[in-house]
């Protein structure tokens, strides 16, 4: 099994265009302020088609994880942690946290976002312990 590389649709391409800048870029709506993820057309809340890419803080909490202990293939360089993350502005996001001992991980901790790069055209975001939390400080 392949590694699977995103394939953008233009919907999509700003959000990729961030991830290469460094940045996560989030839609909001104009019509009625909700924050999207995954990139639509049309704001889920309201069907709106006025929306407008804005960078995200960064920030978020881990809302549940889990410890791939075996890769799937290869190209999965087990272990790696699998987390759903509460971003600040609201929308959940599937992504990986990286550089954490499993052992130091909770639902509820604070993570930010960083970057890895998946593909030669690929970046895609992925999220670390805050500083505060990755054992840093006495
Ligand atoms: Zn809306």
């Amino acid at each position: 099994m392949a590694k699977p590389v995103p394939q953008p649709t233009p919907t999509e391409q700003p959000f990729y265009d961030a991830c290469a800048r460094g940045e996560l870029a989030l839609q909001h709506c104009q019509n009625c302020g909700h924050r999207l993820f995954y990139p639509r057309t049309h704001c889920d809340q309201c069907h709106s088609t006025d929306l407008v890419w804005r960078t995200a803080s960064g920030a978020g909490r881990i809302a549940s994880y889990t410890v791939v202990r075996r890769g799937v293939s290869a190209d999965f360089e087990a272990p790696y942690i699998v987390a759903l993350i509460d971003l600040e502005e609201g929308p959940r996001m599937m992504s990986q946290i990286i550089e954490a001992d499993p052992e130091a991980l909770a639902v509820g901790l604070s993570v930010t976002v960083d970057f890895a790069a998946w593909s030669e055209e690929i970046t895609l975001p992925v999220f670390r312990l805050h500083p505060a939390l990755a054992g840093d400080h006495p």
